[in-house]
């Protein structure tokens, strides 16, 4: 404690007065200056809705596409052809397809209104710090690519890139989607269809709402195939069974057309979760052993089954850009408007100032 210097008390007792006054300014004054929520002031190309309870990427057209289509063909499906199966075959053809028309909705509007793992931007003493520390680390022996780092994962290097955006060393799998102007974490890919990227926070939603759509696309498909096969018996054909039925022609083309894409899909992100890559990973071929040297997958558990596990059930993230907080009014200048009250708050610091000081360097002379 005889080290106590005056430097080292100096930060802290700024600090916690100012931020204590600035936290209490707001709520003494609530009527001269509206406070400011974080998703009114986002620096990424995000649209939110509902005060800040839902956000979507700025070209989110696709996603009332996507949504149209599973609502067309589903209600086509149970107006048209659940009543005739249910007479010929079973009442559980509805209930199968009410559950997964139910699951396929609740996982994709999961999949788009989850943020999915922005990173906040660097503060401007942040990205001043880490511009001193890229500066400082040029005047040694080695000197690595300019603008990147190297750590190691698992005994392999991995580089960090610096993102010139966001201005910080984007983390491991950490990408910037260019459409939504953020970097996102575990980055997998911008889904248009979805209307998001999808990253770390809503893969697993993203998932589970390409697998349900494939059943739900199969189970349909396959139940009209049957419908019509069953009306094509009584003995007028398969043309008057297509007459008889306009709407199952619909559902059939639609089917056909998105049932393969799906049925792909879902099979490249089962293979991408059972080896823990992302699609961003395996386009650029990251981890592919083309450079003649060992360079597999440092993330994997070499196992599927724990990759599963990591990916599918691992534990859930908070959201870093908690877009609902308020904005600090130190970022905002604005908000000081009161010329009368300035100098009582500027007094209260200084003394309080003096006083933590004064407790401070008692403490450590005792
Ligand atoms: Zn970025
Ligand atoms: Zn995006």
């Amino acid at each position: 404690m005889k080290n106590c210097e005056y430097q080292q008390i100096d930060p802290r007792a700024l600090r916690t007065p100012s931020s204590r006054t600035s936290s209490t300014l707001p709520c003494g004054r609530k009527g001269s200056q509206r406070l400011r929520r974080k998703w009114e002031v986002f620096p990424g190309k995000n649209r939110f809705y509902c005060d800040g309870r839902i956000m979507l990427a700025r070209q989110c057209g696709v996603l009332p596409l996507t949504i149209g289509l599973i609502f067309i063909t589903s209600v086509l499906f149970f107006t048209f052809d659940c009543p005739f199966l249910v007479d010929h075959l079973t009442v559980f053809i509805p209930v199968i397809g009410g559950v997964l028309f139910i699951f396929v909705i609740i996982s994709l509007l999961q999949t788009s209104f989850t943020d999915p793992g922005i990173l906040p931007r660097a503060l401007p003493d942040e990205a001043a710090d880490i511009e001193k520390q890229i500066d400082n680390s040029g005047s040694s022996t080695y000197r690595p690519p300019p603008r990147t780092k190297e750590i190691l994962i698992n005994d392999q290097v991995v580089k960090l890139k610096y993102c010139f955006t966001c201005k910080m060393f984007r983390p491991p799998r950490t990408s910037h989607c260019s459409l939504c102007d953020n970097c996102v974490e575990r980055f997998d890919h911008h889904c248009p269809w979805v209307g998001n990227c999808v990253g770390k926070r809503n893969y697993r939603f993203f998932y589970a709402f390409i697998v349900s759509l494939s059943f739900l696309t199969s189970f349909i498909f396959g139940c009209v195939i049957t419908h019509l096969t069953l009306r094509s018996q009584g003995g007028n054909g398969f043309i008057q069974a297509i007459q008889d039925s306009p709407a199952s022609v619909v559902e059939l083309v639609i089917c056909f057309f998105s049932i393969w894409s799906i049925l792909g899909l879902s099979g490249f992100h089962t293979y991408l979760v059972a080896s823990n890559l992302t699609t961003n990973e395996d386009i650029k071929g990251s981890w592919s052993s083309k450079r003649g040297e060992e360079s597999g997958n440092p993330y994997t558990y070499n196992n599927i089954f724990t990759n599963c596990c990591v990916v599918l059930c691992g534990p859930m993230p908070p959201s870093l850009i908690d877009r609902r907080g308020f904005v600090p009014p130190e970022d905002a200048p604005q908000t000081v408007t009161s010329d009368a009250e300035l100098p009582a708050f500027m007094a209260k610091n200084d003394t309080n100032m003096e006083e933590n000081c004064q407790e401070f360097a008692l403490s450590c002379t005792a």
